[in-house]
C-alpha cells in the first residue's frame, strides 16, 4: 500500500475550507489539520468535521477556548506533521508564510492572489499539469486564469490560437462579503489591458492574449465574453462543442436545459448538491457559442469560489508524485469530487 501524502490547509475561509474538504476526499491524501486566525463558524464547521484546527497568525487559543474550541498547537506545529502545505491565506500573506515553509521543510501550494514569483510554476491542470511535477513550491492561478487557461488547453492543442480576446465581467464581491460593493453600479477596471493576460501566459508563455474586465454588482459567477481568432479553424461550430463537452471540468448547457445565465447555473449545482453546491466545472451554452470563419465567439462562466479546488489537488499530486500523469489525476480528482467524467 502507497503512504498517503499528509497534507495541510493553512487559511480556512472560502478556498481553504472548500480544498480541505476535497483533499479529506482523496484516496492517496490524508488532511493532517486546518489553521484558523480566530473562532468562527468555520472554526467550528472545521472541529465538527473532525479537522484538526490549528493556530494561525496572531490567533489566540484563549479566544478558542472561550468558544468551546480546541486547538491542537500552532502553524509550526502543524508544519512538522506534513509533507505539503495548501496556502489559502488573503492575498498577498502566502508570500510572507513562504518563508515559514522553506525552513520547515515541506512543500507548498500557493493560490492566485500572490505574485507568480512565490512558486517555481504556476498551475493549472488542463494547461500545464507536467510543469509541477516533482516541485516543491506551486501556485495555483486565479479564477478567472483558470476559467480562461482550461479554454485555451481545450482550442489551442487543436486549431491553435492566432489572437485571444476577453471581456471578463466579474463578481464584485464572494457571497460572505457583506462589506464589499459595489450594490448598484458597473465599475470598469482601469488597467488596459487587465492583469488577468499576463496571468494566463504564466501558463501559457506564447499566447498571444488581451483581457479587459468590469466589476458588476453580483456575488456568484463571473462571466467571460471570449473572441478567439483560429489558426486552423475547424469546419463547424459543432465541432467546437463537441471539443468542450469531450474536455474534462467542462459543462455545456443545451437549449432545452433553460439555463438562461448565472443563476440557473448555481441552481443546477444546488439540485447537484456536490460539496457547498458548488460549480467546478467551466460553464459554456450551446447557444452562447459561436464560429465564423476563423473567429470563436463564446460566453464561459466561472463560478470564482470552487473551480480552483481541483486544480489544487492536482497540484497537490503533481508535486508528490513526480511520475503522475494529468488525464489519470484529473479522473481521479474529478471523481472523488463528484463530477461528471468527460465525455469523449
Ligand atoms: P478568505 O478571506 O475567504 O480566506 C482567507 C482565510 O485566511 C480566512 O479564514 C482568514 O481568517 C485566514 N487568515 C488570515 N490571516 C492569516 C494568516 N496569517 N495565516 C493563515 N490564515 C490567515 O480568502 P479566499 O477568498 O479564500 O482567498 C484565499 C486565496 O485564494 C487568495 O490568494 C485569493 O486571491 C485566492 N482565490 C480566491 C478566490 C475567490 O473568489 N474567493 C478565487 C480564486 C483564488
Amino acid at each position: 500500500m502507497t503512504t498517503k501524502v499528509r497534507v495541510a490547509v493553512n487559511g480556512y475561509g472560502t478556498i481553504g475550507k472548500r480544498v480541505a474538504d476535497a483533499v479529506a476526499r482523496q484516496s492517496d491524501m490524508e488532511l493532517v489539520g486546518v489553521t484558523k486566525t480566530r473562532p468562527s463558524f468555520e472554526a467550528r464547521r472545521a472541529a465538527e468535521k473532525g479537522y484538526p484546527l490549528y493556530l494561525a497568525g496572531d490567533g489566540a487559543e484563549a479566544d478558542f477556548a472561550a468558544a468551546g474550541l480546541s486547538v491542537a498547537g500552532r502553524l509550526a506545529d502543524l508544519l512538522k506533521k506534513i509533507d505539503l502545505v495548501v496556502d489559502a491565506s488573503p492575498d498577498k500573506v502566502g508570500k510572507s508564510n513562504a518563508a515559514l515553509y522553506r525552513a520547515a521543510g515541506v512543500r507548498a501550494v500557493f493560490q492566485g492572489g500572490e505574485k507568480s514569483d512565490v512558486a517555481e510554476t504556476s498551475f493549472n491542470a488542463l494547461g500545464n499539469f507536467a510543469a509541477a511535477l516533482g516541485k516543491r513550491f506551486v501556485r495555483v492561478v486565479s479564477c478567472n486564469t483558470t476559467g480562461l487557461a482550461r479554454a485555451v488547453a481545450v482550442l489551442s492543442p487543436k486549431w491553435g490560437v492566432e489572437h485571444w480576446e476577453a471581456t471578463l465581467v466579474r463578481r464584485a464581491a464572494d457571497p460572505a462579503e457583506s462589506k464589499r460593493g459595489p450594490i448598484n453600479g458597473i465599475l470598469p477596471t482601469f488597467q488596459l489591458p487587465s492583469h488577468h493576460g499576463p496571468d494566463v501566459r504564466t501558463i501559457f508563455p506564447e499566447l498571444s492574449i488581451a483581457t479587459t474586465a468590469v466589476v458588476v454588482p453580483t456575488t456568484l459567477m463571473h462571466v467571460h465574453v471570449n473572441h478567439v481568432r483560429l489558426r486552423r479553424p475547424p469546419g463547424s461550430t459543432a465541432e467546437v462543442l463537441a471539443a468542450f463537452r469531450a474536455a474534462p471540468r467542462f459543462r455545456v448547457f443545451a437549449p432545452w436545459e433553460h439555463v438562461d445565465g448565472t443563476p440557473q447555473v448555481m441552481e443546477f449545482a444546488r439540485d447537484r448538491g456536490i460539496g457547498f453546491n458548488d460549480m467546478m466545472e467551466n460553464v459554456v451554452w450551446e447557444e452562447g457559442l459561436k464560429l465564423d470563419g476563423p473567429d470563436l465567439y463564446f460566453f464561459q462562466a466561472i463560478h470564482q469560489e470552487s473551480i480552483v479546488v481541483p486544480e489544487n489537488i492536482d497540484a497537490i499530486r503533481a508535486m508528490t508524485n513526480p511520475s503522475a500523469n494529468a488525464a489519470a489525476s484529473i479522473a481521479q480528482t474529478d471523481r472523488a469530487l463528484g463530477l461528471a467524467p468527460a465525455a469523449g
